[in-house]
């Protein structure tokens, strides 16, 4: 079957749509913080303006720039188009930028301290920890240059010092997930300093988490933007996490686990993260909360 063209108004659509998860999420406040996606077939970067509230954005506000920001269309784009585009040009694999001030993460970064392996989720950035680039003025290429030079060759994650965080992705559901569970580990870091010394995974306990995220890596493609993908691999999407979170309040975790898997019956010894990996049907998943909502209102 022949793919449809994927056309900008779909990804500007898309960055509408993760503009606003930002504040549901609680990754930003107000304007702060800019998403871009890349177009490299047509040589076009979407990104979110500049000085519009996500929650006042309209799809024909979305940016459209060239690598050199020259606008195309949109709003005056982001003024961290440098960083983007820099970003894009160094890292041909990736086609998404996600970039936060998110509280726990750009604390770490206004202490210049780099986020440790606390937490084996470290790895959904592909390294074993969150380092920080240095400082320059927001919105300079010089930025652009010491993030990217920083951030190197493998790694999708870096905070950026005095500032925030930066996350990328093959695509932006990833780039976006990987900001999400960074400042999910941060804010953990530091709860954890607060009553103790976490203990940090050792590299040998990182080398195999890597292994096997490497496994987790490949997401649904994104075919229709801004509508959620048809088939969910690896990590949860954080609907499917809150939906998981919200059945295991209700049931023992095996029925939980027998009612989201597909196919694919939990084994007694394996834990709950681990028998819940699986793959997911959307259609499936709205179904069980449609059948969901009914029986709590009938209670
Ligand atoms: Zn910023």
């Amino acid at each position: 079957m022949k793919k449809p063209a994927i056309i900008p108004r779909a990804y500007q659509q898309m960055l509408l749509d993760y503009g606003r998860r930002l504040l549901r999420d609680g990754l930003t406040t107000g304007t702060g913080g800019n998403l871009s996606v890349a177009l490299r077939a047509q040589n076009i970067i979407a990104i979110t303006p500049s000085g519009i509230d996500y929650d006042r954005l309209k799809i024909d506000d979305i940016s459209l720039i060239d690598c050199d920001g020259l606008r195309l269309a949109g709003e005056k784009p982001s003024s961290e188009w440098h960083l983007h585009a820099a970003l894009y040009q160094k890292r041909p694999e990736i086609n998404a930028v996600v970039h936060t001030h998110s509280r726990f993460a750009t604390t770490l970064a206004l202490l210049h301290k780099p986020l440790p392996a606390c937490h084996y989720l470290i790895g959904v950035a592909g390294c074993k920890e969150i380092r920080v680039a240095p400082y320059a003025t927001f919105g300079t290429p010089e930025l652009a240059e010491k993030t990217v030079t920083a951030l190197g060759s493998n790694d999708r994650c870096i905070l950026m010092a005095n500032h925030g965080l930066i996350a990328i992705g093959s695509e932006l559901e990833q780039a976006y997930n990987t900001a999400l569970y960074i400042e999910e580990v941060a804010e953990l870091y530091h709860r954890a300093l607060t009553i103790g010394n976490p203990v940090i995974l050792s590299d040998k306990e990182m080398e195999e988490a890597l292994i096997r995220f490497q496994s987790y890596g490949r997401s649904a493609q994104i075919t229709n933007a801004g509508t959620a993908p048809a088939t969910q691999t690896g990590l949860f999407s954080p609907q499917i996490s809150t939906l998981i979170r919200t059945f295991s309040c209700f049931f023992k975790p095996k029925i939980t686990c027998k009612v989201l898997m597909r196919g694919q019956v939990p084994q007694p010894k394996q834990g709950l993260a681990a028998r819940t990996q699986g793959h997911f049907r959307w259609s499936q998943i709205s179904a069980l909360i449609r059948t969901f909502s009914c029986f709590k209102t009938r209670k």
